[in-house]
């Protein structure tokens, strides 16, 4: 009976949801400016339906792209003819994401609790929610569940504080999951999450961080799109909130901040997938976030966490203008990355988020520093386009191993260096 049932919700799972048969992910490489423009022309194609996981910005940073199987012929033909230089990163993205559903099936064990979770899955919201059910309790004097908000579809918006007392003290914010399709953070998240809990009190540089600070975890930050990439489609990255006037749905969380509002590397078409919202701090997932940092009043690091491209940004993304902490901001993430490419060799790229990557406006860690949070830091996870937002279960232990170092770097400077 167990496995009829197992059966039936897989087969409803998998007849609701969006099939990617025959979808490639090209790598473009742009060599000239007159390239770059031709490729954002593209993005205006919206019939195109061309989903860009890396967009045109600039020459130095290749442009990854999801190519529908219908208009793979035709885009290949303009890419050549055009003399623009592309090869293919994933033959067949319904393949991988097949391998995917097959992974989670497998390897799912009925977790009990936090001990003999599968830590290496990938998991649903569900699961993930009753994993910190049972965290909560099993450290009741270290971990409590807090639920901030509600999420546009009302889903709980559960923040998991580590406090060993006092009040009000100085505190770290960490989020991940705020773009859905980014599996991999949530999955570091929960990995992270359970380091914390079980490393205090034996691990003396953890402990010292929590004997005098608390910690703030989102593991998933955008609830609604992260149940949607689960249920109905895969490559979903903004919220679900309806857009008035609009058939497209969904705002990007990431440009929704109010910091530069409105500015570069922002759109405001709601088909979009960096659409920043009708207003600033429109979305509730945002909003929460906003309204219980400002109440708390005592943060001093914001890190937040998305995927893929192995970065560590700091502000500004908004304005090229450097923060006055740059010289600190710098030395800090240099450390940081340095730290997380001792365990597996795996080498980011650093700096103020308009320099490294591109820009961007109205995001979380521009909003924390311009909010007095001066460690506030924007992580991009593995890989750089291999796999891209598709990344093999195999890969979340290693993942959370190493970013875990320079977690550990960030958050022991913010113990060490109070202002
Ligand atoms: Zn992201």
């Amino acid at each position: 009976m167990r496995s009829l049932v197992v059966f039936c919700s897989l087969v409803v799972a998998v007849f609701n949801q969006k099939l990617f048969v025959g979808d490639q992910v090209l790598r473009i490489t742009a060599s000239s400016e007159e390239q770059i423009t031709l490729l954002k022309e593209l993005q205006d194609l919206v019939h195109l339906k061309l989903d860009f996981w890396r967009e045109p910005v600039k020459t130095a940073l290749a442009v990854d792209v999801r190519v529908p199987f219908a208009g793979l012929q035709s885009l290949k033909v303009f890419l050549e003819s055009n003399g623009i230089q592309y090869r293919v990163m994933i033959d067949d993205v319904q393949m991988l994401l097949d391998e995917e559903k097959e992974e989670m099936f497998r390897s799912r064990v009925r977790e009990r609790n936090t001990n003999n979770f599968d830590y290496a899955s990938y998991h649903t919201l569900e699961e993930i929610y009753s994993w910190m059910d049972s965290l909560e309790a099993e450290y009741p004097d270290l971990v409590s569940k807090i639920q901030i908000g509600s999420s546009f579809e009302g889903r709980p918006i559960n923040v998991l504080k580590f406090s060993t007392g006092g009040s009000n003290r100085p505190a770290i914010w960490l989020d991940s999951g705020i773009h859905a399709r980014e599996w991999i953070t949530p999955a570091t998240g929960i990995w992270s999450a359970k380091k914390i809990a079980s490393n205090y009190g034996q691990d003396p540089s953890l402990t010292a961080i929590l004997n005098t600070m608390d910690i703030f975890f989102e593991i998933v930050t955008n609830p609604d799109g992260y149940y949607f990439t689960h249920t109905s489609n895969r490559m979903w990255r903004k919220t679900r909130s309806i857009n008035t006037g609009s058939s497209c749905v969904g705002v990007d969380p990431n440009r929704n901040w109010g910091a530069g509002f409105g500015g570069p590397g922002t759109s405001t078409n709601p088909c979009s997938e960096t659409y920043l919202g009708s207003f600033e701090h429109s979305e509730s997932e945002v909003k929460s976030i906003v309204d219980f940092i400002l109440g708390h009043g005592n943060f001093k690091a914001m890190i937040t966490i998305h995927s893929y491209s192995q970065m560590l940004m700091y502000p500004y993304g908004y304005t090229s203008t450097e923060t006055p902490n740059q010289q600190e901001l710098h030395t800090l993430a240099k450390s940081a990355v340095d730290a997380l490419a001792t365990l597996h060799g795996t080498k980011y790229t650093y700096g103020s988020m308009i320099t490294t990557i591109y820009p961007a406006s109205g995001t979380t860690a521009d909003w924390g520093y311009l909010n007095g949070i001066k460690y506030s830091f924007t992580f991009e996870l593995r890989d750089t386009g291999r796999y891209g937002f598709l990344l093999p279960a195999e890969q979340i232990i290693p993942t959370a191993q190493e970013t875990w170092l320079a977690l550990m770097k960030i958050m022991e400077h913010a113990r060490d260096n109070p202002y």
